[in-house]
């Protein structure tokens, strides 16, 4: 049986691993990456750390896989009728059932200038812009007041704000900067920050980050962003910093082969009981319609599942409601499961186990133990390439 697997994420490298147990299969994973993307470590790697926690090529992954091949392409259209999907090299992929795992891109919901002016840390390429550029400021020696200004409370904004300014004040003492502060404002549009957990949580991070030092300021909307400044709730911000990490959505490629699937408002593609959107074409991770799209741990759930359904299982799709843990600054984190929620450095402990999990899902146990422990490596260089070099 021929298995095409469109992306080499959470979902496309879970699902072809455990598809893999079974020689009969011929697996196809097609990738417009070459590495494997761990995206809760990318505001630690953005601020400082070593890219080994965050990029894993996908020809080390499969490495000792003889059933799976690897393909570097970037997909663009699907033709179910005829059980294929093309690329955009002209290459055609032959299926006999196919799995899409795409993820997410970036949105700026239309904000003027963020698209030109803004920073972000969803990529490699948009690290090393933020990196560059922290670096520039560094060598041109500017010793007066620095203002960081990080646009969304939720997870990825929270995680940064707690780390960024530990990060400006490391590379102001290698590039032998001493005067003045570092401001960081974090601004969220919400009444509060993590609005998709519990108020008692929202509380606790936003009392954690003013501890370090960071602005919170909620229920500000930005409006737009020039060169030198960014406007919110009609007031401008001077800051030549400006990191915007609110806003995914899923990717253009559903809308252009929109004839074949049903979206929500979302833009999620809605698929049936067994993931399902088209006969042989399931939808995982954060492009499908499910209660907990956009975790990495919901991406890894439904591979599971579509793997156990193509190879002949018969129970329907359930949701899981996986636990969230979001470190603030050094050695803290807090924890939310259910009606469960601390914080604190036992929360941070359980938040070391849920990353060398996270690892071990994609990778041999040694090597995700290699790739943990790699964040305790500082990187203060920019390297080449982060996803390429070892
Ligand atoms: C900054 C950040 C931090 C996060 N932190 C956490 C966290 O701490 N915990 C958590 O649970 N979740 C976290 N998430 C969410 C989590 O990373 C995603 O939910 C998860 O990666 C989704 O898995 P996926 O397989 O659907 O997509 P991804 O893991 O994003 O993989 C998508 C793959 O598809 C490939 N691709 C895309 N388009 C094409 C195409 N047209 N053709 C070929 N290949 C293509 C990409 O190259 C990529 O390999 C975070 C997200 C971000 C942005």
């Amino acid at each position: 049986m021929k298995i095409v697997i469109v992306g080499g994420g959470f979902g496309g490298v879970k699902a072809a691993l455990e598809l893999s147990e079974n020689a009969h299969y011929q697996i196809t994973v097609v990738s417009k990456d070459k590495s494997f993307q761990y995206y809760p470590t990318l505001f630690s790697t953005a601020t400082g750390h070593s890219h080994r926690e965050s990029w894993v090529p996908l020809e080390h992954i499969f490495r000792n896989k003889r059933n799976i091949e690897v393909v570097y392409d970037t997909i663009t259209k699907v033709e179910p009728e005829e059980k294929y999907v093309k690329g955009e090299s002209g290459e055609i992929y032959r299926y006999h059932n196919l799995i899409l795992a795409l993820g997410s891109v970036t949105t700026y919901f239309g904000i003027p200038g963020l698209n030109t002016y803004s920073y972000g840390i969803k990529s490699e390429s948009e690290i090393r812009a933020l990196q560059k550029h922290l670096f520039k400021e560094m060598e041109d020696g500017k010793d007066d007041e620095s203002h960081y200004v990080i646009i969304g409370g939720g997870a990825t904004g929270v995680e940064l704000a707690g780390a960024l300014g530990t990060y400006v004040r490391t590379l102001r003492k290698h590039f032998g900067i001493r005067k003045k502060s570092v401001r960081i404002n974090l601004v969220e549009a919400a009444p509060r920050l993590l609005p998709r957990m519990s108020k008692a949580t929202s509380k606790s991070a936003a009392r954690r980050l003013r501890q370090l030092g960071v602005h919170v300021e909620t229920n500000r909307r930005v409006e737009k962003q020039t060169a030198h400044a960014i406007v919110v709730n009609g007031k401008p911000i001077k800051s030549q910093t400006v990191i915007w990490t609110s806003g995914v959505a899923n990717p253009p490629f559903y809308e252009a082969n929109k004839e074949h699937f049903e979206l929500d408002k979302r833009g999620k593609v809605i698929v049936d009981e067994y993931m399902l959107a088209l006969p042989h074409v399931y939808v995982i991770g954060d492009n499908a319609a499910t209660p907990y799209a956009g975790l990495a741990q919901t991406a890894l759930h439904d591979a599971i599942f579509v793997a156990k359904h193509i190879k002949g299982g018969t129970m329907s799709y359930r949701a899981i409601d996986p636990p969230c843990i979001v470190p603030i600054g050094k050695n803290w984190s807090l924890f939310e499961w259910k009606w469960l929620h601390f914080s604190g450095w036992s929360a941070n402990v359980l938040r070391h186990a849920a990353d060398i999990i996270g690892y071990n899902d994609v990778l041999p146990f040694g090597r995700a133990i290699g790739a943990w422990r790699a964040r305790s490596v500082a990187e203060l260089r920019i390297p080449d390439s982060f996803s390429q070099s070892d």
